[in-house]
Order: C-alpha cells, then sequence, then structure tokens
C-alpha cells in the first residue's frame, strides 16, 4: 500500500453479510473510502462492518472489488487521507466587472488616488494608492444574514463571530443536483459549518454556472440542518435555491432559523470530508444583508 499526500482513494466492491442470528445483507457496488491505494478483502469487510455498526455479524463476503481515485466522503471507521496543505483558500477573486450573478451589476474597482496623483502629498519619492470599491452585497464569494431575506433580521455587522469563524467542519459530497434529506441523515451536523461538494464551482466564470441548472437544497433537507441546529451552511453552487421556486425555501428555513448561508465558495474538493476549521467572516457593515467573505479552511 502506498499513501501519496492529497490523492484520495475509495473502493467499490459487492459484500454478502451473514449473522449470527440468522438473516443476510447484501450490498451491491458499494463504495467506501480508504487510507491507502489498496485493501486486502479481510480489511475492507472489517471496514464495511464499522461503517455500517452492524452487530453479530457471522461472515463477510467481497467480491467485484475494483478501486477508485476520488475525494473521501466520510465514511466511518477510516483514517482520511491528510490534505496536502493545511490551509485551504474557498474562496473566489473578486475582480472588476465580474459576473456572480447574471442580472446583477458586476464591481466596478477604480482609483480613487493613484500612485501619480498623490506625489504632491508626500515627501518626493514617496507615494501611495487608495482604491475604490462599488458593488453589491452578493458578488462573489459572500455570506447570506438574516436581513437578506427578513426584514428587521440581523445584518452583516450582527451575525455571531462564533457561527462564522474558527468553525468545525464537515465535507458533504454530492453528485446530484437535488441534494434531499435523506443525502444528509448519515453525517453528524450539529453545531458544524456543512458545506457542499457540488463541483458547479468548475463552471465559475461560464455563461452554464448562472444558467440555473446548479445543484441545490431541497427544503426538506435546509430543514433538517435547522433541526439539526448547524452553525453555518455552505455551498459551491450558484444558489443554495433552486432558482425557479419563487418561495425560495432553502434560504427561507436557514436564515428564518439564523444560520448563516456562504454561496460560491470554490475548491471544496481539496479538503478532507471532517478535520478542518472553517472561517468566512466579513467585515462588520452595517445595513448589509449578503457581503463577501474570504472563505478558508485550516486542515488538522
Ligand atoms: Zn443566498
Amino acid at each position: 500500500m502506498t499513501v501519496s499526500p492529497g490523492v484520495q482513494w475509495r473502493v467499490q466492491f459487492d459484500a454478502a453479510v451473514t449473522f449470527s442470528n440468522g438473516g443476510a445483507l447484501q450490498a451491491q457496488e458499494f463504495r467506501l473510502d480508504i487510507p491507502g491505494d489498496d485493501i486486502d478483502d479481510g480489511e475492507l469487510g472489517e471496514l464495511f462492518v464499522r461503517h455500517l455498526g452492524l452487530l453479530m455479524v457471522g461472515s463477510v463476503t467481497i467480491s467485484n472489488k475494483s478501486l477508485v481515485q476520488e475525494p473521501h466522503k466520510g465514511s466511518r471507521g477510516t483514517e482520511t487521507t491528510a490534505a496536502t496543505q493545511r490551509l485551504i483558500d474557498l474562496s473566489h477573486v473578486i475582480e472588476h466587472d465580474m459576473t456572480t450573478h447574471s442580472g446583477l451589476p458586476g464591481p466596478e474597482i477604480s482609483d480613487w488616488l493613484s500612485f501619480t496623483d498623490s506625489q504632491g502629498h508626500y515627501s518626493p519619492g514617496t507615494e501611495f494608492h487608495l482604491g475604490k470599491i462599488s458593488m453589491v452585497g452578493n458578488t462573489g464569494t459572500y455570506v447570506d444574514s438574516p436581513v437578506h431575506r427578513f426584514r428587521g433580521g440581523q445584518d452583516v455587522s450582527q451575525l455571531e463571530l462564533g457561527r462564522l469563524v474558527d468553525v468545525d467542519g464537515i465535507v458533504v459530497r454530492v453528485g446530484e443536483r437535488v441534494i434531499d434529506r435523506k443525502l444528509l441523515l448519515a453525517y453528524e451536523v450539529t453545531g458544524k459549518a456543512v458545506l457542499f461538494d457540488t463541483g458547479w464551482d468548475k463552471h465559475w466564470g461560464t455563461a452554464e454556472y448562472t444558467s440555473g441548472l446548479h445543484p441545490f437544497l431541497t427544503e426538506d433537507a435546509a430543514r433538517w440542518l435547522v433541526e439539526q441546529r448547524s452553525a453555518v451552511v455552505g455551498i459551491d453552487s450558484m444558489n443554495i435555491d433552486d432558482t425557479t421556486d419563487g418561495k425560495r425555501p432553502a434560504h427561507t428555513a436557514l436564515l428564518g432559523a439564523g444560520i448563516p448561508v456562504v454561496e460560491h465558495l470554490t475548491g471544496l474538493d481539496a479538503l478532507p470530508p471532517h478535520g478542518f476549521r472553517f472561517h468566512a467572516a466579513p467585515p462588520a457593515v452595517k445595513g448589509m444583508g449578503t457581503f463577501p467573505v474570504r472563505a478558508y479552511a485550516l486542515v488538522g
């Protein structure tokens, strides 16, 4: 077995389990995280039993085993391979005139005072630059606070820092466009920063990104995160809601419960499934319901 930093492997297999009190369980094309790039059938059988928390196991038979290189999803009982970086940036760069949402103006970045124009204010050879930016709050990677959705709700200056700084994080890796409650039930999300790695960030800067076909949370999924009292929820998609649903049920549930939402994250595939601290605090601006953040994770 070899372990390459930053490369993660999973194993796909069929399993047949018998129980000492009778009964049996069969699994087809099941996948689990593994620490290296191979695992023997005995170890894999034990891992499968630990992952499912099975009691009274009589025998486990593994067949049709194959290895897949893909990010770990957080199987129970597996030590995840350490990420190569300790500090992982999860933010898009904000640039002049870029598009975050079609229909919203891009940021205008300009000189308020250029180096040349500043020279008269200082000693010869000493110069400064002061930039100016004009933008809507929904620019780049940003956080939504309750007043984005509800009159009288908290603005970004009133968000609890404890929900946005040094928060224990988990990644939920999803291949589905519709992220429903049943996809979340196996995760421990209470008090956590729950980050949805949908892969949609690869479309950033293209028409596809803002096409409206992005992955989103259903109302049921958002309500489950509320019931479980997640600290903050993030997604690498264009919107945490299905934008064809005018009720915006995910925003409504999460912001209604005081749970900030970070949208347009990027680079979540570089994170381990757990074992990192999430940071995404905005400046404390009064009256703004949304504002860009520098989202990043510290691993380990
Ligand atoms: Zn939003």
